[in-house]
Parts: C-alpha cells; structure tokens; sequence
C-alpha cells in the first residue's frame, strides 16, 4: 500500500489521453506574442483558450501601472491583509468594485478561489444552509466542505427544483445561502436568473452570484449578468475574479449588505494569507476601468461570439449553450473525438481547451473554446476555416 494508490485513476485518465504529441492537459504556452497569439511546440497559434476576454493582460496602460506598482512598492506586500499587508490601494479597488456596483461594501482576495472559500464558507455558519447548483465550479463545492452549514443540491439550472429543496427547509429558508454562477465555465451556458431570484425572495432565502465568467462581458458597464437582466437590487453577494476579464490574478465579493464588512474579522481565507501584490491591484484598477468603459470592447467580443456561434450552428456541432457567450463549448461523442478535433485544430494553429471527465459535468467530452475582444475578424475566420476542415475529414 502506498499513499499514492488513491490517484491511479487518475493517472489513468491522464494516460487515455496518450503520451504522443503535445500535451492536451497543462499544455505548455511556450510564448506570448498578444493577448491572442501565442507560441507552442515551436509553432505560432491563435489562442482561443484561454479566459480572456477583454484581451487586456497587454493592454499598454495595465501593464504600464502593474510596472509602476512593481518598481515603487516593490514585488509582494509579505503579509496578509489582517496583519500587515494592507496597502492604501488594496481599499481603493475595494472603494471601486463597491462604487460601480452601487453597494457599500468590498473585499479583496488573493485568487478568485478564495474569494469563494471565505465568502461561501464563512456567511453560511454552523446553523445555516447552502444551497448550490450541481454543476457549480469547485471553488464553491470546496467553499461548502471548509464550512461547517448544511449542504443541499439542487439540479443544474432548476429553480423549480430550488424550489421544492427550499420548501422542506421551512421558516428556515430565511437562514438559506443559494449559490449560482452567471455563467457557466464548461458549457458556457446561463443560469434562468430571474427564476432563481422569484425563488429566493419568496422563501426569504439569500442569493450569491459568482460571476466569474460573466463580468466584463455582460451589462452595460459590464458588470455581468444581474447588471444585464436588470436584477442588481435582488441579489445579496456578487464574487468575481480578476483573472479572466481583468487580466491579473485575485478575486473580490461585493454586497449591497454593508455587513459584509464582517467577513474581515471572521474569513480564514482572507485572513490567513498573504495580500495581492502591489503590481496586481494596480493593474486590476487600471483593467476594471476600462471594463467599465469597455463598451467598445464588448462590442467586439460580441461581434466574435456570434460569428463564431453562428458557423458552428451551421456546421451542426452541439453546443452546450443554445445562448451564444465567450465560451464555446462543443459536446463530441467520446473522448477520443474530443481528443482528436483538440489535435486537429493546434495543427491547422487554433490552441483551444480539451476538457474530459471527471473534469467535465454529466461525464461530457468537450472542445471548449474561449473567446476575446483580441481576437480579429480573421482570427475568427481561421477558427471557422478549422472547423471546416475538420468537418469535411469527418
Ligand atoms: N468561480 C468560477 C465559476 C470559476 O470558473 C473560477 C476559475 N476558473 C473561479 C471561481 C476561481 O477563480 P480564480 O481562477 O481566479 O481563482
């Protein structure tokens, strides 16, 4: 017996995937050329995996005050916010989150990840109740298993099932934290929000949205799903990360509940680690003012996503979202065609991701593509004449 016998299955899921070729998991990008080109195995590709979907971890301006902020306050803050890591601009991107939402509160963390254990393991206590969407990412499953509330599950996107799961709790619902996603990041498809939301408040229960895919892409200031249907008003706690739309690394949770204040005294993960460095919050302000003003931006993305949806469509692949958004996610048969059309682009230069179970809800094989306001109309085009030709060889 050995420790490691527990992960046998893993190595053999690892090793269905052949050990020829380039990795499709943890593939080496062995340079950055823009925020849509890259290098790998010695060969120039269009990134179109990659989470970034304003394009802005170049933009000139961000990397400008991530270097100022690099060269005056130097490369980490050695502390975590509790002690001794808290810089005057770590409460100034706090003040800006909180302003553009409209809210009185905001908190920092050092990854998005965090940012969902402390949120979701310290608001729902020892008598309280979580309720999460099955296909929820694991930063919030993890959330559930470092707290210590009751964990109940309720089918993916079934606020009807919500519903029924709600009712059993009785008076207390009032003590319920829903947790849902603006959009998901496998299947790229969208919660029925306002749904969801005539659930919650008829049961006086309590609603996180975790937009971790969906800010910078959605509303007008992009803030994400609940700015675009119009239902800010109705949710309780927005988590969002700075590692996809903003470009850095980090995460925030933000609420119209000024109590939220609270989670500093009581979050083990805000307070046992170290603060974001120097150089990532200044960059994550310059980025999240440009998302804000990002309409232009949007624009573009947009514009890409509904190209690229579009032939898809045409060339009859299924989707996992009938609703087009920056993530595309194609569901093959197995995982051996899911292998082979991953292969099959990075030859014709399209880097996309390979995602297979158990990474995967429902066990599904899926070519999952992400899309960027960097990328140009011919950049789509090369990803559409890919699939084309793939199509074909069939
Ligand atoms: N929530 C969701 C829905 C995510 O997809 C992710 C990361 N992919 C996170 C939270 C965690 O964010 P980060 O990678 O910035 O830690």
């Amino acid at each position: 017996m050995s420790l490691f016998d527990k992960f046998s299955h893993l190595a053999a899921a690892r090793a269905g995937l052949g050990a020829e070729g380039t990795p499709p998991v943890a593939t080496p990008i062995e340079d950055i050329i823009s925020a849509a080109e890259g290098v790998i195995d010695g060969k120039r590709v269009i990134l179109a995996g990659t989470n970034n979907y304003l394009g802005l971890t170049l933009d000139p301006d961000v990397v400008d005050s991530a270097k100022k902020a690099l060269e005056h306050f130097g490369t980490g803050t050695t502390g975590s916010r509790m002690a001794n890591g808290s810089y005057n601009a770590h409460g100034a991107l706090e003040q800006e989150i909180s302003a553009a939402f409209g809210w009185p509160s905001a908190m920092v963390f050092s990854t998005g990840y965090q940012a969902n254990l402390a949120s979701i393991a310290t608001l729902a206590g020892k008598d309280d109740y979580l309720l999460l969407d099955s296909d929820s990412h694991a930063s919030i499953y993890d959330g559930a298993k470092l707290g210590n509330a009751q964990t109940v599950i309720f089918r993916h996107n079934d606020p009807g099932n919500l519903d029924r799961r709600l009712s059993r709790l009785g008076a207390d619902a009032s003590r319920a934290l829903i947790v849902v996603e603006g959009l998901y990041s496998m299947l790229g498809d969208q919660p029925p929000l306002a749904e969801f939301i005539e659930v919650k408040k008829r049961h006086n229960a309590w609603l996180l949205l975790d937009e971790a895919h969906s800010f910078g892409v959605f509303g007008d200031k992009g803030l994400g799903l609940a700015e675009q249907a119009g239902v800010l008003d109705d949710i309780d706690f927005v988590v969002g990360t700075f590692s996809k739309s903003l470009g850095g690394i980090g995460g925030f949770c933000t609420s119209p509940h000024a109590q939220l204040e609270l989670l500093r005294l009581a979050a083990r993960p805000y307070i046992f680690t170290a603060s974001p460095s120097p150089a990532v919050i200044a960059s994550t302000r310059t980025a999240l003012s440009k998302v804000i003003a990002g309409t232009d931006l949007r624009t573009r993305l947009w514009d890409n996503i509904n190209r690229l949806y579009r032939a898809l469509e045409t060339y009859g692949y299924r989707l996992g979202s009938d609703k087009p958004g920056p993530v595309a996610a194609i569901i093959l048969p197995d995982r051996e065609s899911a292998l082979a059309h991953w292969r099959g682009l990075l030859s014709n230069g399209i880097y996309t991701n390979l995602m297979v179970p158990p990474a995967t809800p429902k066990g599904l094989n899926l070519l999952r593509i992400s899309l960027s306001a960097a990328h140009t109309p011919e950049h789509i085009d090369r990803i559409i004449q890919a699939f084309g030709q793939l199509r074909k060889a069939a």
